[in-house]
């Protein structure tokens, strides 16, 4: 599994955010506390952060390989300076790209987007997605967003990370707002994955959007500033882990500066038989 984080705040050096804290996304990147499935997260890792002046056009780092092994990196984070930040440590899933390119975040316009979790047999959902609906039930699963063939080959990576971020820009390209981008395509994988990890994070800068949905998710805002985490950068104390609190599972996270909704999210419904 992976550990991400989205920040939105004053500007600052991503290394207060990145490097500095007691149990930052760096330290998780081999001593994650609470990750719900794997140890370290090693195979690769990616800053995206928008550039002071030019908020409508984020900047990515990319690497494949552990973020502790990159010498260059702690310069980098010391001398880059952002109020919006996104940020992942990678744990490869079997079967997906050790490349740079599979490392979130992914990009498209303004939007930066990670993934945190596990899809099976990912490169037949776009199939399985689109097949009817049981007709004899309710459901009202979205299913038409799903990508076709060509879609799947023009993937940035072989990855089930990018195959989601191809669902949630389907899902953006309609109009959808990222919180209902989110929980269609959330809702419309795990109706056909029920065993699916989807912790989805997303951003422009100004707001950001994720699900819990399978691992761990934790936020912590005061008004001005808002970071949500896959786990928290401080050590927990028994009655107050840092300000921070637990999102609960199967549900969706909306924030900006100023503050963050918790949503739970309603079950997904079961594929056609
Ligand atoms: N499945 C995704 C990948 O392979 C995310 C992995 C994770 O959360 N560890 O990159």
């Amino acid at each position: 599994m992976c550990r991400h984080f989205a920040y939105l705040g004053p500007v600052r050096p991503l290394s207060e955010l990145l490097l500095a804290p007691p149990h930052s996304l760096y330290r998780q990147s081999w001593a994650p506390r609470i990750q719900a499935h794997g140890t370290v997260n090693a195979d690769g890792f990616g800053l995206g952060w928008y550039p002071q002046g030019d908020e409508d056009a984020p900047a990515r780092y990319r690497r494949a390989g552990a973020i502790w092994a990159d010498p260059d990196l702690p310069d980098l984070a010391r001398t880059l300076r952002s109020g919006a930040v996104l940020a992942a440590v990678r744990s490869a899933t079997p079967g997906t790209s050790p490349e740079a390119s599979a490392a979130a975040p992914f990009r498209a316009g303004r939007w930066l987007f990670s993934h945190n979790g596990a899809v099976d047999a990912w490169e037949h959902l776009p199939a399985d997605a689109a097949a009817p609906a049981d007709p004899t039930t309710t459901a009202t699963t979205p299913r038409s967003a799903a990508p076709d063939a060509a879609a799947l080959l023009a993937l940035e990576a072989r990855s089930d990370s990018a195959l989601l971020w191809v669902l949630v820009q389907a899902q953006l390209a309609t109009g959808a707002s990222p919180g209902d981008a989110l929980t269609a395509v959330t809702l419309q994988v795990a109706a056909v994955r029920p065993g699916a990890r989807l912790n989805l994070l997303l951003t422009d800068g100004r707001s950001i959007a994720a699900v819990r949905w399978g691992d761990t998710l934790w936020y912590r805002a005061d008004g001005e500033q808002v970071l949500v985490a896959s786990e928290p950068f401080e050590p927990a104390e028994p009655d107050n882990p840092g300000g921070w609190t637990e999102v609960p599972d199967h549900a969706l996270l909306l924030a900006d500066r100023t503050g963050v909704t918790v949503t739970p999210l309603p079950p997904a419904s079961p594929p056609a038989p």
